[in-house]
């Protein structure tokens, strides 16, 4: 099962057992420079969830990735 961002990242690698993702600002756009692991191997109902404050506009942006 294919993970699909919900909001918040940018998938750079998705196996169906674990991927990779960078965080992305919805408020500005800024995608950040360093890849995260996740695990990709749920049943496609999975979210995993996380956040981050962004570099650039220093918005609290939710990470959500359904899997
Ligand atoms: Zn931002």
């Amino acid at each position: 099962m294919a993970a699909v961002v919900i909001s918040g990242a940018v998938i750079t690698k998705d196996d169906g057992r674990s991927g990779m993702y960078k965080e992305k600002c919805e408020s500005c756009g800024y995608v950040s420079g360093t890849t995260k692991n996740f695990s990709s191997g749920g049943s496609g109902n999975s979210v995993m969830s996380s956040s981050f404050v962004c570099h650039k506009c220093k918005n609290r942006q939710d990470v959500k990735i359904k899997h």
